[in-house]
């Protein structure tokens, strides 16, 4: 550990720099192209080689660094994300992801190239994780491919591993009637708030019953026009999440199945659009114990995990089906409880805390990493944690 924090403390302003840069920068998906430039020319700086428009994506990129040509060495890859909510900046704190990657990625390069240890080291560039999927197109577009496993620590209120995170189908559900006047001739209208509200109260039942890894919630967008008029169009949105990608699509048929009955009920017509998903976080114990062993090697005690205490999701969840992978948290707020997506987490993830937690952090990666690289029983437990995982 020690020669890390010596790598810390020479880097620790170059990192400093990017990370508050972003933070007082925030770009929502897709448009996070000052935080890219920043990541990309520190990258460089450190001798890193930058691949940009990663699969079609602007705000994407892969830097990687490596010790030995043959292809046949695995490449291990350490995930940041750069991107802001809307409205909020980062109350996501995910200018700290792109710090703890970035720093992981350096501190590994420095003591493979140092040791002369064979491997190759990536650090990827990961737009629009708040909705929009950028890593589900990443894995799309094969950007996965040439990479062996991978890690990635989000900021949170408390240090944990992985905890998991459920597979999340979002849908758009539209009902269509047909308009009339609400108080001369309501006989003649079809009215399609009545189909949302036949759909929703069939989505209260249907909550009585599902199980504690299950999740269905949503909202009105459209309830129609004007209180005079039947309304021809209503809208909702809705999420389904479950433990695992079966279950999910269970749940999505059962929706649209609530859907169907609420507007034959009602003389209605339904379409049901899904917008987009994210899977489940495959579990990797061996990855996940590292984690542990590495916080406890440097004094500091973190609770076992399985990977079923999750009940969010994260794009990361797609790189676990393709990838071993883990998706850890390290604490910023001083052991104050404090949610995910609000002002006062926002104002967290610009302290001295947060960075030094992010560069403590970052080189607990680059650790695992390393014993990735150096220990083969290691790399082969994660590869079996992955083969036998459920999907
Ligand atoms: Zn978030
Ligand atoms: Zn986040």
């Amino acid at each position: 550990m020690n020669r890390f924090l010596s790598i810390a403390g020479e880097a620790a302003s170059e990192v400093r720099e990017v990370s508050d840069f972003i933070h007082s920068h925030p770009e929502t998906g897709y448009r996070e192209f000052l935080a890219a430039e920043k990541l990309k020319g520190l990258l460089k700086h450190w001798g890193f080689r930058v691949e940009e428009n990663l699969c079609g994506l602007e705000t994407a990129f892969k830097a990687s660094a490596w010790t030995a040509a043959s292809s046949s060495v695995p490449a291990f890859c350490f995930m940041a994300e750069y991107d802001a909510l809307a409205g909020l900046g980062h109350g996501c704190g995910h200018n700290l992801i792109a710090a703890a990657a970035l720093f992981g990625a350096y501190a590994a390069k420095r003591v493979i190239e140092e040791d002369g240890i064979p491997a190759r080291i990536c650090c990827l560039g990961t737009p629009a994780e708040e909705g929009l999927g950028g890593k589900v197109k990443l894995v799309e577009g094969g950007a996965f491919r040439d990479l062996s496993a991978g890690v990635i620590a989000h900021p949170l209120d408390h240090t944990t591993p992985d905890f998991g995170c459920l597979s999340v189908a979002r849908a758009y559900i539209d009902f269509y009637g047909r308009a009339s006047h609400a108080a001369f001739a309501p006989e003649k209208g079809i009215n399609a708030l009545d189909a949302l509200t036949a759909f929703y109260n069939g989505i209260l039942e249907w909550k009585k019953t599902i199980t504690e890894r299950q999740r269905v919630h949503g909202i009105f967008t459209k309830g129609g026009d004007a209180a005079n008029i039947i309304p021809d169009h209503t809208q909702a949105f809705f999420y389904v999440r479950a433990g695992n990608e079966a279950d999910l699509a269970q749940m999505k048929r059962r929706l649209e199945t609530l859907a169907a009955a609420a507007a034959a009920k009602t003389g209605c017509r339904c379409a049901v659009n899904w917008a987009s998903a994210y899977k489940n976080m495959v579990f990797n114990k061996s990855l996940n114990d590292e984690y542990i062993r590495a916080w406890r090697d440097s004094g500091v005690t973190l609770r076992e995990t399985d990977g079923t205490e999750g009940r969010g999701s994260t794009d990361t969840g797609d790189v676990s089906h393709v990838i071993p992978c883990a998706h850890c948290y390290f604490g910023i707020t001083n052991g104050v409880s404090m949610p995910l997506h609000t002002a006062e987490f926002r104002e967290a993830a610009g302290t001295d805390a947060a960075f030094e937690a992010a560069m403590k952090t970052g080189s607990i990666l680059a650790r695992i990493c390393l014993r990735y690289f150096t220990e083969h029983s290691f790399r082969e437990a994660v590869h079996r944690d992955f083969e036998l995982a459920e999907k």
